[in-house]
């Protein structure tokens, strides 16, 4: 029997608009590829924009769609610029759509947001003598708890000149990523630079009692995966050796602000924003999305970058394959890849972010373009 997936697509704003259609093209094609793969999506507004019309940041009808139907959402970016250019906040000051992002992390109990660091072939690294064989790293960061809690303010209204973050570890949090990341790992090759699987708790256990229980918690999961080399790094430790050797890991996982920041370093290895996907998974559900923003500087240019977008629908297909124990969608995820791969290596139709290095003098093509590239392949 053909199983269906209901996808949520949640565009948001700025090149989130541009990227999103784009993937969805893919992802389309891919399902006209593997007969047997219905997908069915349904596609709603959200974010500053939706916000600055409808005072809210989405529809009813697109939450409950995406918190109780969906099998999964494909998210682009949050972030608009009103008329006169300033960011469009909600009266509690944070970001218009942030309920969309941080509000599905937490109440769908996304725990894990997984971010592959994979340099393709024919993709620019700042990293001197590294090339694609030394770089593929999955980072897991923990994705509900930790300084992102919202846990924080002022003193007083009297004292406003001191404010506090807390930052909340539970062992159920630090062990469920943990679980995660070495199944993962599991699943995965093993670093480039050996063959050994192997899994690595970056943290700062030396000062902080969070990063101790996670520490805890992460050596209490491990040891029921004795095929799995543990390794351990403290968190500003980890970024000097990530650049000097990132052929040595393989998947690291860390609490929430550390695994933020280091994915951000990731993303640079890897060739930018613009080829950096994401995914956001919990026990029965998932969220995808680039790791960019809404980017406005380049939003309406045709420069956006849709790869990102693209291989964060070749996560979710995966995921969704793998849940469901069908090969259809992991084999549409497989063949999205290949054809991401083909373009990038084949070098002479990429988006601006890629005209670096020995790829200075190809003509950047535009959003549309890389996509068809892509399509084309497949
Ligand atoms: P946020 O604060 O939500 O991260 P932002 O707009 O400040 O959003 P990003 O959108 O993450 O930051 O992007 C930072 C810069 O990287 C952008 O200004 C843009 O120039 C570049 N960039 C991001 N995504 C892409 C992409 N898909 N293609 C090309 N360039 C990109």
């Amino acid at each position: 029997m053909v199983r269906k997936y209901k996808i949520a697509v949640l565009p948001g704003d700025g090149i989130g608009r541009e990227v999103i259609p784009e993937a969805v093209k893919v992802m389309n094609e891919a399902a006209s590829v593997i007969t047997g793969l219905n997908l069915e999506t349904h596609e709603f507004e959200c974010g500053g924009q939706y916000y600055l019309k409808n005072d809210r940041e989405w529809s009813e009808e697109a939450e409950t769609f995406t918190k109780n139907e969906a099998d999964a959402s494909l998210l682009g970016a949050i972030g608009a610029l009103d008329s006169s250019g300033n960011v469009v906040r909600l009266p509690d000051g944070n970001l218009a759509g942030y309920s969309v992002v941080i509000g599905l992390r937490r109440e769908l109990e996304l725990y894990a947001n997984v971010r592959p660091v994979k340099l393709y072939e024919g993709v620019p690294t700042p990293l001197a003598n590294k090339s694609p064989s030394d770089i593929n790293i999955v980072i897991v960061r923990e994705n509900t708890e930790g300084l992102y809690y919202p846990a924080r303010g002022r003193i007083s209204e009297q004292d406003k000149n001191l404010a506090f973050d807390l930052r909340i570890i539970t062992a159920k949090g630090s062990e469920r990523v943990a679980r995660y990341a070495f199944e993962l790992a599991m699943k995965r090759e093993g670093a480039p630079v050996d063959g050994t699987k192997r899994v690595t708790c970056v943290d700062k256990s030396n000062i902080l009692s969070g990063c101790k229980l996670f520490r805890e918690s992460f050596d209490k999961v491990g040891s029921e995966f004795k095929d799995i080399s543990k390794d351990y790094a403290y968190v500003d430790a980890w970024t000097l050796f990530a650049l000097r050797k990132p052929e040595f890991y393989d998947v690291v996982v860390a609490p929430n602000a550390f695994g933020d920041i280091i994915s951000d370093l990731g993303g640079a290895i890897q060739g930018g924003l613009g080829v950096a996907p994401s995914g956001n998974i919990g026990e029965t559900q998932a969220m995808f999305e680039p790791v960019h923003g809404s980017a406005p500087d380049i939003a309406g240019t045709g420069q956006a970058n849709p790869i990102a977008a693209i291989l964060s629908v070749a996560m979710m297909l995966e995921w969704l394959g793998f849940r469901a124990n069908d090969q259809d969608p992991i084999e549409a995820a497989k063949l999205i890849r290949k054809s991401v791969e083909d373009v990038l290596r084949e070098g002479q139709i990429r988006t601006a972010d890629l005209c670096l290095g020995s790829w200075e003098k190809v003509k950047p093509a535009t959003t549309t373009e890389v996509t068809e590239a892509i399509i084309n392949r497949m």
